[in-house]
């Protein structure tokens, strides 16, 4: 009967990268632009952070022209891809600080 290995137990722990604690996040502050927008929501989906939403107004050209999301408040990096995509230029991004980064496990 062949031998049974013995039963390893590894404890991973998470991997957090050595400099994390020197680490700053942008934070951005987002301007739309109601008039101009036409609603296209390229803004909307191209945001990796999930920041902005259609709002219920409709602008003096009838279209819904985007707002930030319910408690999403703080969460824009600033990465401009909103402002990049809009064909209206309608939104303007500045970056409004750098915070050390938050880790939540
Ligand atoms: S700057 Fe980047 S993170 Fe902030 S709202 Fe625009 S796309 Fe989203
Ligand atoms: S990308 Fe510009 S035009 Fe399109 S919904 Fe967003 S703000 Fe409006």
């Amino acid at each position: 009967m062949p031998e049974r290995s013995p039963v390893v137990v590894v404890l991973v722990k998470r991997r957090i990268p050595l400099n994390l604690s020197q680490t700053l996040r942008p934070f951005g502050e987002v301007s739309i632009e109601a008039e101009l927008c036409k609603g296209c929501g390229f803004c909307i989906e191209f945001c990796p952070m999930g920041v902005l939403e259609l709002s219920d107004s409709i602008n003096k050209q009838g279209y819904q022209y985007p707002r930030i999301k319910q408690g999403k408040e703080n969460s824009c990096v600033a990465c401009g891809m909103c402002e990049r995509v809009c064909p209206e230029f309608a939104i303007q991004v500045r970056e409004v600080a750098k915070k050390p980064v938050e880790v939540v496990w």
